[in-house]
């Protein structure tokens, strides 16, 4: 593993075979205005917001850069189910009222098939702990306002970020936003700026190792107006495929419909979705599905995705731009969350002594937290969907493996401990 420079240390510790060209900052006939900060962060979803909270609590100064509107990020719906972990961090770093308040705390999960329901109960298996049911929108709410009554700097619907000098010790963030073009220097860049943005593409070519599988399914996602039919979420496998019953309020429920990767919404009118609905998750007696409004539905496809390392010089990637999962686990949320504790930790010691140690391990403490979760939602996904190529023997195989998972406490425990979230060894 590379070491980074220490903070004392006036020359670039990398080779200079090493410096390649990135995207360069581009010249504009006007002058840009440069400012300087401790940590750029590029992206302003779960990741950046939290990494920007941790690292003020600690005394360090955040730039977030953030390519959409305050509006759109904090309408932006996806994830909901916090694990153990996320919401302690929250909690004890002061941006958790709300979520203790309104956030629904679930002691367990059913997995439903061959008509029966089976619960995965994580008051007995993983005593102490539980996942709690919080829209990832809401936690970029609480976030956001948290980090704007500190005086946060977050700058909202800045385009053509380019980074510059992640090599040396004086990176640089350009960009446009409404005033002009502006450059942010500083001592790292963190890019947050999930799996389509730019900062993984600034690292040059040949450093980074890719690992990535595309599954051969998608999940239609609709939020609906009305109220959760479970008190818990529901994970159904049926010959029709996959179906999950969630929630975000005691008002508003979540599901999702294993589909093709490239399924058109078009074709699924609120009439087909709902009787599919039925159809994959009525198939315990006596059980019915509560029906009403639809206030949004879309496709998303299933990937997994992880990049090594997660860092190049003073570059730092984190949260979806580094991995992504397969929803099925409800894990990248989680995970984003993680790596910047990771991260706030590593640099809270630079700053404090400068201490490399931490920075030059962050790829390794996180990885092995990524791959277990690569696993987990892996494991999950192919546990609960269908999958073309599969027979009747396939399927026989499936289900006995399901029963296996609710009827042993080994593999329910298994289940349970990695679904509520390992315990968080950051070091
Ligand atoms: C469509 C979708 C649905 C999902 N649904 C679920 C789900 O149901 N359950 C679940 O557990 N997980 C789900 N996930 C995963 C989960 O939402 C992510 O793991 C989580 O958002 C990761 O947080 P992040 O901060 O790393 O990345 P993001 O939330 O993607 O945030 C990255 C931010 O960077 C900004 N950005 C991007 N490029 C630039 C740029 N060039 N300059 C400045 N800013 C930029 C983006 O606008 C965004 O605000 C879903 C993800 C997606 C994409």
């Amino acid at each position: 593993m590379r070491t980074l420079p220490s903070r004392h240390n006036a020359t670039c510790a990398l080779p200079c075979a090493t410096r390649r060209p990135y995207p360069r900052i581009v010249a504009s006939p006007q002058t840009p205005v440069t400012s300087r900060t401790q940590v750029a962060i590029v992206g302003a979803g779960p990741a950046g917001l939290l990494l920007s909270h941790l690292l003020h609590l600690r005394g360090i100064e955040s730039v977030v850069l953030e390519a959409r509107s305050r509006e759109y990020v904090e309408q932006r719906v996806r994830a909901g189910v916090l694990e153990q972990g996320t919401v302690d961090t929250l909690v004890s770093s002061g941006a958790g009222e709300r979520l203790l308040r309104e956030g629904l705390v679930h002691h367990g999960i059913e997995l439903r098939f061959g008509g029966a329901g089976h619960r995965i109960a994580f008051e007995k298996l993983v005593p102490g702990r539980a996942i709690t049911v919080y829209g990832q929108q809401e936690v970029v709410k609480d976030l956001i306002a948290a980090r704007l009554a500190a005086g946060g700097d977050i700058r909202f619907e800045v385009s053509d970020v380019g980074l510059d000098g992640i090599d040396g010790e004086r990176p640089a963030v350009s960009f446009w936003n409404k005033s002009g073009s502006a450059i942010i220097e500083a001592d790292f860049i963190a890019g947050c700026d999930g799996f389509h943005g730019v900062c993984r593409d600034a690292i040059p070519p040949g450093v980074l190792r890719f690992f990535d599988k595309d599954y051969p399914f998608g999940w239609l996602g609709v939020l609906a107006a009305v109220e959760p039919s479970s008190e818990e979420l529901i994970y159904a496998s049926s010959d029709r495929g996959f179906a999950l019953h969630s929630m975000r309020s005691p008002q508003v429920s979540r599901f999702y419909l294993q589909v093709a990767p490239d399924e058109d919404i078009a074709a699924w009118p609120d009439r087909r979705i709902w009787d599919e609905l039925a159809a994959r998750l009525e198939t315990v007696p006596g059980w019915k599905l509560s029906t009403g409004p639809l206030i949004e539905k879309g496709v998303t496809a299933m990937r997994s995705f992880v990049t090594e390392p997660m860092q190049f010089g003073r570059l730092f990637l984190a949260g979806d731009a580094a991995h992504i999962v397969p929803p099925t686990g409800a894990k990248g949320l989680n995970l984003a969350a993680f790596d910047v504790t990771v991260l706030t930790e590593a640099l809270a010691e630079w700053y404090a002594s400068g201490d490399t140690a931490l920075l030059d391990g962050y790829s390794r403490a996180c990885l092995r937290r990524v791959w277990r979760v690569q696993h987990f939602s892996w494991w999950m996904t192919t546990l609960l969907h269908t999958f073309e190529h599969y027979d009747a023997y396939d399927r026989r195989l499936q289900e006995s493996y399901l029963d296996y998972v609710c009827s042993s406490d080994a593999a329910s425990t298994s289940l349970a401990e990695n679904y509520v979230g390992l315990e968080r060894a950051i070091r």
